[in-house]
C-alpha cells in the first residue's frame, strides 16, 4: 500500500503506551495529514500531536458517546474526508475505543487501514517468558464478583496463555481470584512497559499474592497466565499445611466449617481428617 493519505478512509492507529519514540513515521504522517482524528481524550491526543508538531481538528470519540459520534464521523467519511481514530495509549479497538466505529465502516462499505503499532497484550506477552505460540486474549476482568468468577472459570481449562489487562487498584483482588479459580499456575507480571519502572515478574500466582500482600501495586500491569496443564498442575495449596489450607478459605470470607470442607475437597480426604488437623 501507498503511504499517501487517501480520503474517505478510517486510519486505526496505533500510539505509544509510555515512550514517545514508540511512534511510528507512518503514524505521524498519517496523524498530521488526515482531515480530523477521533481520539479518546481530546486533550491527550492534544499533547501527543504538540509533541510531533502538529494540530489537527479533533473529535471526541469514546465509550458514552460512540453511537452519536460514531455516525457523525462515519458521515463525515463519506463526504470524502480522511479520519485518523487514536486512543489514549496503544492499539485502538483492543480493550480500547475503536471497534465500534471499524464496524460502522465496515458496514457502510468504507475502507479501514491499519497502522499498526504498541499494544500492551502482545508487547507484554512477548517479554513473558511464558508460551507464546497460543494464547487467548481476555481483557480487563469484570469488577462484579460474580461476572468475574465466571469469566475465570470459563477461561480454567483453556490450555492457551492467558492474556489479561488490570489496574493497579484491583490487583490484590484480582490475583486472589485467579489463584483460587485457576490454581498455582505461573504467571508474568508485566508493569510498566516501555517507562522508567518497567518491570517483568515472573512467579507463581501464589508468589504474586504474597508479594502484593507486602508491596503495594504501582503503575499499568499486563498479567500473562500459563494455560491449564492436564497431568502436573501444581495446586495452589501444596505447599501449604491443613491448618493453613483452612485459613487460606476463612480469610476469604468462609466460615470454619465450608472452609475445613473446601479443603478436604481440594485435598481429596474427608471432612474428620481435615478437622482433626485444625482442632
Ligand atoms: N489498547 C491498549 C493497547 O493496545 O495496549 C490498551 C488499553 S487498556 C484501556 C489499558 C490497559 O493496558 C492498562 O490497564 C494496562 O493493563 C495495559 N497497559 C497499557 N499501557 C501499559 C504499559 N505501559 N505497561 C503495561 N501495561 C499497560
Amino acid at each position: 500500500m501507498s503511504n499517501e493519505i487517501i480520503k474517505g478512509v478510517l486510519y486505526v492507529v496505533a500510539t505509544p503506551i509510555g515512550n514517545l519514540s514508540d511512534l511510528s513515521e507512518r503514524a505521524k504522517k498519517v496523524l498530521s495529514e488526515v482531515d480530523f482524528i477521533a481520539a479518546e481524550d481530546t486533550r491527550v491526543t492534544g499533547k501527543l500531536l504538540m509533541c510531533i508538531g502538529t494540530k489537527k481538528p479533533l473529535i471526541s470519540y469514546h465509550e458514552h458517546n460512540k453511537r452519536e459520534k460514531g455516525e457523525e464521523i462515519v458521515a463525515r467519511i463519506k463526504a470524502g474526508e480522511s479520519c485518523a481514530i487514536v486512543s489514549d495509549a496503544g492499539t485502538p479497538a483492543i480493550s480500547d475505543p475503536g471497534e465500534d466505529l471499524v464496524r460502522l465502516c465496515a458496514e457502510e462499505n468504507i475502507p479501514v487501514f491499519a497502522i499498526p503499532g504498541p499494544c500492551a497484550a502482545v508487547s507484554a506477552l512477548s517479554v513473558s517468558g511464558l508460551p507464546t505460540g497460543r494464547f487467548s486474549f481476555e481483557g480487563f476482568l469484570s469488577t462484579n464478583k460474580g461476572e468475574r468468577r465466571k469469566h475465570l472459570e470459563e477461561v480454567k481449562g483453556y490450555p492457551y496463555t492467558l492474556i489479561f489487562y488490570e489496574a493497579p487498584h484491583k490487583l490484590r483482588d484480582t490475583l486472589s481470584a485467579m489463584l483460587e479459580a485457576l490454581g498455582n499456575r505461573r504467571i508474568s507480571l508485566v508493569r510498566e512497559l516501555t517507562k522508567i519502572n518497567e518491570e517483568v515478574f515472573r512467579t507463581t500466582l501464589s508468589g504474586a499474592v504474597a508479594h502484593y500482600a507486602e508491596n503495594n501495586p504501582k503503575g499499568e500491569f499486563v498479567l500473562i497466565i500459563e494455560g491449564a496443564k492436564k497431568e502436573d498442575e501444581v495446586p495452589f495449596w501444596q505447599e501449604m499445611s491443613e491448618v493453613d489450607h483452612v485459613a487460606f478459605y476463612m480469610e476469604r470470607g468462609l466460615e470454619k466449617m465450608d472452609a475445613i470442607k473446601a479443603t478436604a475437597k481440594d485435598r481429596g480426604v474427608s471432612k474428620s481428617v481435615i478437622y482433626k488437623k485444625v482442632l
